[in-house]
């Protein structure tokens, strides 16, 4: 049996159609322009991943909340309940931007880290709160 399905590349703008067909149980790949295109259609096709960004809770901090990504992709199938467990996470200043979080995060293989620092104690603004001078 024979199954085709198009994926749009997304690793360079070029953004080429690639068509991914599946035979007997091999895939193979056509329409794309190199072979990371083709490295990227296989992968989309048969084990989907994606980076999952999202925020951590900060006890004691001037800031509520922590930025944090996996250090690669996860499985697509793990993103939700990966994305509910950032929910129990809390974290204490200081931290460094690129600080382990949490090692194998979900059981994805991929570790958990901040991606901005925090000082302890230190004066900290959330990115674009700062007021324009002499404004109210
Ligand atoms: S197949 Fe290659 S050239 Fe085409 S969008 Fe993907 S990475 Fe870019």
């Amino acid at each position: 049996m024979r199954k085709k399905q198009q994926i749009t590349c997304i690793v360079c703008p070029l953004s080429c159609t690639i068509e991914v067909e599946e035979k007997d149980g091999a895939y193979t790949a056509s329409g794309h322009e190199c072979s990371r295109g083709e490295k990227y259609a296989l992968q989309e096709t048969l084990d989907p991943r994606r980076v999952l960004t999202g925020t951590v809770r900060v006890d004691g901090g001037r800031v509520p909340r922590l930025p944090v990504k996996t250090t690669s992709p996860i499985p697509k199938a793990l993103i939700l309940e990966a994305a509910r467990l950032l929910d129990e996470i809390t974290v204490k200043a200081p931290l460094r931007c690129g600080e382990l979080i949490v090692k194998d995060f979900a059981g994805s293989g991929a570790d958990l880290v901040a991606t901005r620092s925090l000082e302890a104690g230190g004066r900290q603004q959330e990115p674009g709160s700062q007021r324009p001078e002499g404004g109210e």
